[in-house]
């Protein structure tokens, strides 16, 4: 048997996306009108906000918030975000281009994700926000909007792998990526804003739009950063089987659970309250190994992530005196296991049996 880490086609081929690119190109109309629209009221209810802006990519979401963040006098140049150091380097990235400082911050042995207690200890005065990443699907430590509320911190999730994870109305803002891999995955990039701040939503369309909200009148210096009607249509469609594919990866993930000799193999794995499993990792100081036998026997998987923010070489030198042992412990032992939603029984079976014949 043959199984890749994920594949697209065969998502994609869920849906009749055809018929809906084709609509777009005969409509003559490709940027702001009626698909992203659309899209964007559609996505605003499935996550129970009041606003969704569509945007060109995850970082961009991630970017405009912070940047949006600044014109309300939220943050200013120079004060601090704390993030955690296990996560796709556009969480640091967006911090860095908002002219803002980043703070690493250690993740939860139990989920992956920036650990409450950590982030507190990082708290000073020049703190104005926390910025966890719900990291493979798994939703964020609530006690991190105890840590907020104490220290008067706003909170943006980085939300980019937890497509169908329930808003927290605490939260200033989400930043979602529509990267193809994702659990809702364009025909290429796209990000979105999700919030119930009318200001930060209007904030954030305007520096999307070039800093403008009537034609050649620009208020702002913004930038280019639109998600296009193709894109629009396309996730408008796949956003009505999302929770029908957050289902099914949930089931695959309690397969594995209960299936996989956890303890037999000294494996370990996440151990959530809630995830959409856009990730499932298993971790263990064979990694190698275990990848490689996986491998021989037909099954693709991937690393999340080999290497932490504060050792990737285009950030290290601002960080050279930041050990954070858990998290550079789960980088060492980390392994993908292919979770894509179309993955039939008898193929989980398959991997299930694989991994315990290790
Ligand atoms: C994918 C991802 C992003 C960035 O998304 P792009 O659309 O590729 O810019 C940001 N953060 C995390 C955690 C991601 O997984």
């Amino acid at each position: 048997m043959q199984i890749p880490y994920l594949d697209l086609k065969r998502i994609n081929a869920c849906h009749n996306l055809s018929g809906r690119l084709s609509a777009v190109l005969e409509s003559g109309w490709y940027l702001k009108g009626k698909e992203i629209l659309q899209f964007e009221q559609a996505f605003a209810t499935y996550c129970h906000t009041q606003y969704c802006a569509g945007v060109g990519s995850g970082l961009d979401a991630l970017t405009l918030i912070l940047l949006a963040c600044k014109e309300m006098g939220l943050v200013k140049d120079g004060n601090e975000v704390i993030i955690p150091s296990l996560t796709f380097v556009a969480t640091i990235e967006a911090v860095l281009r908002a002219g803002l400082t980043p703070r690493l911050c250690e993740v939860n042995p139990q989920t992956c994700t920036m650990d409450a207690d950590e982030a507190e200890r990082l708290v000073n005065r020049r703190t104005r926000l926390l910025l966890p990443v719900q990291l493979y699907g798994c939703d964020i430590d609530r006690r991190l909007l105890d840590v907020a509320e104490t220290h008067g911190l706003e909170v943006v999730v980085d939300a980019a792998q937890a497509h169908g994870l329930k808003h927290h109305p605490q939260v200033l803002a989400d930043a979602y990526s529509f990267y193809p891999a994702k659990n809702l995955g364009a025909l290429g990039d796209g990000g979105a804003v999700t919030t119930d701040n009318g200001q930060l939503d209007r904030i954030v369309r305007c520096l999307a739009n070039y800093g403008s909200e009537e034609k050649y009148t620009h208020r702002l210096r913004g930038l280019n950063s639109r998600l296009d009607e193709l894109q629009a249509a396309v996730l408008s469609s796949k956003l009505n089987t999302l929770d029908q594919d957050n289902r099914r990866r949930n089931h695959l993930a309690q397969r594995y659970l209960k299936e996989i000799e956890w303890q037999r193999l000294e494996l370990d794995t996440i151990h959530p309250d809630s995830c959409v499993y856009h990730v499932f990792p298993v971790f263990t100081d064979r990694r190698d190994p275990l990848k490689d036998h996986l491998k021989n026997r037909g099954i693709e998987t991937l690393l999340h992530y080999p290497l932490p923010v504060h050792r990737q070489e285009a950030y290290r030198s601002r960080f050279a005196e930041v050990s954070l042992p858990l998290t550079e412990q789960i980088c060492r032992t980390e392994l993908s296991l292919p979770i894509g939603p179309y993955l039939s029984d008898e193929e989980a079976s398959y991997i299930i049996r694989q991994v315990n014949a290790f």
